[in-house]
């Protein structure tokens, strides 16, 4: 039985095991991958107050989960299945067993939205990827097609660009979705071109990828893209969706995020949520964090309040 359970070890999820863990909760992190989340995908995370240049998500990630088990909280390989609720306790089934908690903290984040497109699911890996970081290094002497125009999208674009590789930026507007900052940045980049009202239709290939289908959405036309004596990869960074699935039982979701107070607490006493999943405008690092702490204090709150 924990005081507090922290689900995902994401920026938010870490935040909040550091401040639960310093109010002396009996606190534990459950997060089936690496610690970090999305934000340990990233090579640069120049936005994060007093970040050094060279940090990358990963950097920032490690040190967040080592401040938290200075701070006494655990840490457990599991992945969440469902949240049920017994009386006042939650009750949480894992990959690892079952779990329980006076208060539970949903940090799921989100995973990469896909474009459902023919060819999509049967070359990921094989030439399509969610992940610059992870996977950039094998294309840098190639082509690239990154699908998206926001700050993934952008930011990605410029990494591989860095790595060496000629990057396209296939984008289904005439404008950046991305921070006025990082647009910039790729309309001044030589190595990368962007192009416009274009839609990725189809990935062909036999067992790799070795071929685009495009579609440019102004000129309704379509035409194809193959690969020649380079490397091929096609990045897809078209937005997320919340991992929200274990929270639909006990919470009604908005468009599968979760509706919270200014406190982070949902609509069900003692369960909170933080971070990306949380129904809001704006995702950054900075704000997961910001209410993966406010959580964490409205939890210690009430703590104390059941104690007296
Ligand atoms: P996003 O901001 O939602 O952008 C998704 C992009 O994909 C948009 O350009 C969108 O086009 C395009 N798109 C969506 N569905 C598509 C489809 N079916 N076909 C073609 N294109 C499609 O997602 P994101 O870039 O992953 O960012 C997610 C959140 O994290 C955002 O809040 C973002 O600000 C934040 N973030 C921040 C940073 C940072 O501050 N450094 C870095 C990464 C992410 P349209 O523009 O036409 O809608």
């Amino acid at each position: 039985m924990y005081d507090v359970i922290i689900v995902g070890g994401g920026p938010a999820g870490l935040t909040a095991a550091i401040y639960c863990g310093r109010a002396n909760l009996k606190t534990l992190v459950l997060e089936p991958e690496l610690e970090g989340g999305q934000m340990a995908m990233t090579m640069e995370i120049a936005n994060y107050p007093g970040a050094n240049e060279d940090d990358t998500g990963m950097d920032l990630a490690m040190r967040m989960g080592k401040q938290a088990r200075t701070f006494g909280a655990e840490f457990a390989r599991a992945s969440v299945e469902s949240l049920t609720l017994d009386g006042e306790d939650k009750v949480l089934a894992t990959t690892d067993g079952e779990y329980r908690a006076r208060a539970v903290i949903a940090a799921t984040g989100s995973r990469p939205h896909t474009l459902g497109i023919p060819g999509e699911e049967k070359f990921v890996s094989r030439g399509i990827s969610y992940c610059a970081t992870c996977d950039g290094a094998f294309y840098q002497t190639g082509d690239v097609y990154v699908i998206g125009g926001g700050n993934s999208a952008v930011e990605e674009a410029l990494y591989l660009s860095g790595l060496g590789a000629k990057v396209h930026i296939v984008h289904r507007r005439d404008q950046l979705r991305a921070e006025a900052y990082l647009a910039d940045l790729a309309l001044k980049d030589e190595n990368i071109e962007i192009l416009w009202n274009t839609e990725l239709k189809e990935v062909i290939g036999d067992v790799t990828a070795d071929g685009l289908v495009l579609y440019n959405n102004k000129e309704d036309k379509s035409y194809t893209v193959k690969k020649d004596d380079k490397p091929l990869g096609i990045f897809i960074y078209v937005g997320a969706r919340p991992r929200t699935e274990f929270l639909a039982d006990v919470l009604e979701l908005d468009n599968g995020y979760v509706p919270v107070d200014a406190e982070q607490r949902t609509a069900v006493p003692g369960l909170f949520a933080a971070g990306d999943i949380v129904a809001k405008k704006f995702r950054q690092v900075i704000n997961a964090c910001g209410e993966g702490c406010t959580a964490a204090m409205a939890v210690a709150l009430d703590h104390v309040r059941e104690q007296k």
